[in-house]
């Protein structure tokens, strides 16, 4: 069974419920004014981690570059390495310079594993 959450506060919710109970907000017009790449970019911060990781596969695999902070946001801030070298794969694969310069940034990350992954993506860029 699918869990339906809301998508400005992320409460579990009944599918079709028109209002969230938690945060008031009105579904249906929340998701109307958010084009397909910004429902995606607000869905990095999913409460399900599978979510998430599937979120940034397909930021990265379509190219938008629009999510390039938001996605070096969520490399540094997170405490799940998984969505952080998720990341860091659509940063690569999105490949503008902003986003390059991004992920040059994390050569030096204090975590072994980002800093791996940053070097050794960018090496294979090159
Ligand atoms: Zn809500």
């Amino acid at each position: 069974m699918t869990t339906f959450f809301c998508p400005a506060c992320w409460t579990a919710t009944g599918k079709d419920v028109p209002q969230c109970r938690i945060c008031g907000c009105d579904i249906q017009e929340y998701l109307a004014e958010k084009s397909y790449a910004q429902r995606l970019i607000e869905a990095l911060n999913h409460p399900d981690p599978t979510t998430r990781l599937r979120v940034a596969f397909i930021l990265g695999r379509r190219r938008e570059s629009e999510a390039v902070p938001f996605l070096a946001r969520k490399v540094r801030e997170s405490r799940d390495l998984y969505i952080g070298l998720a990341c860091l794969e659509a940063l690569l694969e999105i490949g503008d310079e902003a986003a390059l310069e991004e992920l040059r940034s994390f050569r030096e990350d204090e975590r072994p594993l980002i800093a791996a992954k940053a070097i050794a993506l960018l090496h294979e860029k090159e």
